[in-house]
Order: structure tokens, then C-alpha cells, then sequence
């Protein structure tokens, strides 16, 4: 092949970027390209910075090599088959997704390619293992996680593909201005980009403490201590692809490990979307109960922190200062939304979806279901009581006080249940009793 174009998506990266690989050792010339959709801008601030860092820094990357990231704004199928075009491109090159939207765009993209007689190809690369790949014997995708994950572990996974050394762009085209930096919404939001994200990734597999252990060796332990925030913090660098969710998997190497398995929870989550795509509007269980209570007040507290439990408003307010929130708090707060207060997870899915980093329609979604037990918890009644759940992951009471400044001078665990605290203390505190109680 001559000349091939590279449509980026949400794989931001050369490591282990098998529709960019592909080009570069079939084609003589390649043609980066990333195409500002308007139809996506604008659902997050935190994602909108993020993917605006991610995508400088690919540039740079691909400039390094003798390339360039072409940007254009549009509809994706249209500026890709008008750059293809004008670059006489024998080919097109992208890695598939599972969204309805995804998935139109390249049913959209294959067709005009074909129409133009340029060859087209999907790639994986979103994943560790495929969605669709995995069969059960009586269905079309897994409904449960661990016979999933049983399967994942031991299927053949692909062989990572290497960066590309040289990428030769021909002469011609305007490379496209990348627009102002966007502000975000999160002050304390981490940077994106592959070179930020394998930086974090070096430090999670490399960084040995005094005992010899790294902090992937801790993990099983340690992921589930709010205040000691020792998981990988990786999803965004996932979400973007500015990493390849492979390669993670590989270089953390025990595919049993507890680690590779929360990558597996992606992974499942990835394919019960690619079978359900209406993951984000309808319950996925059959007959699951939907009896929500409409509460805007109520709503607005829990967003925005202040709904008496300490642990709840200091998960809530961690998701607003950083775009992240552990994973332990997410589900402390998501079951607090639903179980507690009996209000609807799309509301959830919808606050999450706007401050979220790592925020995508098949973990967005397939967590919320599953918490609010519409989706694939083979326990859907399973409540998470946020007091028990406070003294048992925070029981010294740090993330709290890190979170919610109001009860900084509340020593140990009686931050968790400030309504127990003697009457004078609790007046000097500005803080509101639970919801439940007002
Ligand atoms: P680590 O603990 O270091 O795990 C490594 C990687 O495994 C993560 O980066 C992530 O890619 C994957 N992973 C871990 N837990 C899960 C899980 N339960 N489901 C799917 N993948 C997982 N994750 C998202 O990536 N995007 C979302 O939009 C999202 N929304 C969520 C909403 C709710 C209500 C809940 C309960 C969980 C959600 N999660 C989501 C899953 C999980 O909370 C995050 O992936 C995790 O906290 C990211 O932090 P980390 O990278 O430090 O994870």
C-alpha cells in the first residue's frame, strides 16, 4: 500500500496501537489523524482537557518520529474520506469501539470507504481481550463476571505490537491547528496524555519501597484503603487509550493476580456493552425493579457533597476536586444514591459522566447497574450501608478528614458519626446532620 490513514479515536497513543502499527508496516506513507467531533465536546470539561492534552502530546510524539497528528473538525467519516482523498490514501485504518455512536461511525466509515475504493480496517486494541471474543456454550456474551474472568485468563491474548520507528507523512496537506488548551472543572485533575500515563505505569510496576515491594506487589492489601490511595490510578490513561490496556496487563504479569483482574472488570464490562449497547439508558437485568424516587433536592446534596454522611460527601467532593474518585468511594456513594436514598442511577451516571476522567459509557454504566442492582451483581438486593462500610475502609477516619475540611478537628472514627458527637462540638461544627434527619 502506498498511503494509509490513521483515524484516532480514544487510543491516543504508539505503544501497542495496532491500527497505527498496521500502517506503518504496510503502507509507505501514513497520514495521523484525529478529528474534533462536535457531536462529543463539550459532555465534560475534566475529558475535554484531558483528550486536548492527550492529543499535544501524541503530536509531539508522532513529530519525534518525522510524522504529525493531522487534526480536523467535523464529522469524522467525512474529513477522514476528504483527507484520504487528498492524499490519493489507498487505505483507512481505526481501532473499533462498542458504543451505538462508535459503531455507527464505522459502519458510516466502512461504507464511504468502499465507495471510494479505499481499503478499510478495524483494529482491536480498546480491550485486553476483544469484546465478542469470548463466548459462553448459551449466549452470545458473559452475564457473570467470574466465569468471564476464567475465560479471559486463559484465552490467547494478542501479541503486543511494537511503536512505530519512522512514519513517513507525505507533502501536502495543512496539518490543522489543535485549538486553546479548554479550562477543566477539576482543579486537581491529573494531566493526560501516553507520555504523563506511562510515566504513572512505570511508577506502579518499578517503584520498590524499603521492604522490596513495588506498589503493584501491595495491591491485593491495599486497594481497598481510601485513605492510603494505593491503587494505580490508571483509568484515564485507559479511557483515552493513551495506554494500551495490553500491555498493562502483560507487564503486571500474574493474570490471576488482583490487579489484572480489576483489568478484566473492564474488559467485562466492555463486552456486556458490545451485546447491550442501551447500557446507559435501560436496567439490563430483565425484571429488575425501578422503583425510583424523584428528589431533586436530595440529588443536589449528594452532587455536591453535603448530605450528612461524611463518607458519601467526602467521595463526592473528591470527584469534583480531582475528576477521579476510588473505586471503594464510588461505591460506597453510587449505593448510597440508590439503596439509601432510592434515587435513580441514571442521575448518578449522569453527575458521574460529567466529572469523571475515566468516565465511559461501559464502565460508567455496567458499575452503576451493577451497584444499583439492575445490572450483572448476581446479588442485586446487596445493599453497601455507608457507616459500616466508613469503619471498615477508612477506620481512622483520614479520607474523611482529607475530603471534608468541616470535620478536620474531629479525631479517629468518630468523624464517621458526627450526630453522636456531644451537642457543643456538634454546633461548632458547620456541617449538616444526614439527610435522613432533616
Ligand atoms: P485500579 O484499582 O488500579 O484498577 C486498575 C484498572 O482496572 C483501572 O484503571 C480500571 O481500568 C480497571 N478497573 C478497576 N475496577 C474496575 C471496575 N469495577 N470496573 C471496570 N474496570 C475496573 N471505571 C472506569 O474506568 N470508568 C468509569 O466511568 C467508571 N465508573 C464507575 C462508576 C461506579 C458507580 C463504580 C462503582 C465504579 C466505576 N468505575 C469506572 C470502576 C472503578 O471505580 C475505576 O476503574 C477505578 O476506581 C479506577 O481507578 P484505578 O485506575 O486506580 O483502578
Amino acid at each position: 500500500m502506498r498511503t494509509a490513514v490513521v483515524l484516532f479515536t480514544r487510543d491516543l497513543r504508539v505503544h501497542d496501537q495496532p491500527a497505527l502499527a498496521t500502517a506503518c508496516a504496510t503502507a509507505e506513507q501514513v497520514v495521523p489523524l484525529f478529528v474534533l467531533d462536535p457531536r462529543l465536546a463539550g459532555r465534560s470539561a475534566n475529558r475535554d482537557r484531558f483528550l486536548h492534552q492527550s492529543l499535544a502530546d501524541l503530536r509531539a510524539t508522532l513529530r519525534g518520529l518525522g510524522g504529525d497528528l493531522l487534526i480536523r473538525h467535523g464529522d469524522p467519516v467525512a474529513e477522514t474520506i476528504r483527507l484520504a482523498r487528498e492524499v490519493d490514501a489507498d487505505g483507512v485504518t481505526v481501532s473499533a469501539d462498542v458504543s451505538h455512536y462508535a459503531r455507527h461511525r464505522q459502519r458510516r466509515l466502512s461504507d464511504e470507504c468502499d465507495r471510494h475504493r479505499l481499503a478499510y480496517r478495524a483494529f482491536p486494541g480498546l480491550t485486553v481481550v476483544d469484546p465478542g471474543a469470548l463466548t459462553p456454550t448459551n449466549g452470545d456474551h458473559y452475564k457473570v463476571f467470574t466465569p468471564y474472568f476464567r475465560a479471559w485468563a486463559g484465552a490467547d491474548w494478542r501479541a503486543g505490537c511494537a511503536a512505530p520507528e519512522r512514519i513517513r507523512l507525505p507533502g501536502g496537506p495543512a496539518v490543522g491547528r489543535l485549538p486553546a488548551l479548554p479550562d477543566g472543572e477539576s482543579p486537581q485533575a491529573a494531566a493526560g496524555g501516553e507520555t504523563a500515563g506511562r510515566r504513572r505505569l512505570r511508577d506502579w510496576l518499578g517503584h520498590v519501597d524499603r521492604y522490596g515491594d513495588s506498589r503493584l506487589d501491595r495491591y491485593g492489601d491495599s486497594h481497598d484503603d481510601l485513605a492510603g490511595d494505593a491503587t494505580s490510578r490508571l483509568s484515564p490513561y485507559l479511557r483515552f487509550g493513551c495506554l494500551s490496556p495490553l500491555e498493562v496487563a502483560t507487564a503486571a504479569g500474574d493474570r490471576a493476580g488482583p490487579f489484572v483482574r480489576q483489568l478484566c472488570w473492564r474488559d467485562f464490562h466492555y463486552q456486556v456493552a458490545n451485546a447491550f449497547p442501551d447500557l446507559a439508558t435501560t436496567a439490563y437485568r430483565r425484571g429488575a425493579s425501578e422503583q425510583w424516587r424523584y428528589d431533586a433536592d436530595a440529588l443536589d446534596v449528594w452532587q455536591i457533597g453535603h448530605t450528612g454522611v461524611p463518607i458519601v460527601d467526602a467521595g463526592m467532593r473528591q470527584l469534583r476536586a480531582e475528576g477521579w474518585m476510588h473505586n471503594r468511594a464510588r461505591l460506597i456513594t453510587a449505593g448510597y444514591l440508590t439503596k439509601e436514598i432510592g434515587l435513580d442511577w441514571r442521575d448518578g451516571l449522569a453527575w458521574f459522566g460529567r466529572w469523571l476522567l475515566d468516565g465511559d459509557l461501559p464502565n460508567n454504566s455496567g458499575n452503576w447497574q451493577w451497584v444499583a442492582g439492575t445490572g450483572n451483581d448476581t446479588r442485586p438486593h446487596r445493599g453497601f450501608n455507608p457507616l459500616r462500610q466508613a469503619h471498615r475502609f477508612d477506620p481512622a477516619g483520614e479520607y474523611v478528614r482529607r475530603w471534608v475540611p468541616e470535620l478536620a478537628g474531629v479525631a479517629g472514627a468518630a468523624v464517621h458519626e458526627p450526630w453522636r458527637l456531644p451537642l457543643a462540638v456538634r454546633a461548632g461544627l458547620d456541617y449538616p446532620p444526614p439527610l435522613s434527619e432533616r
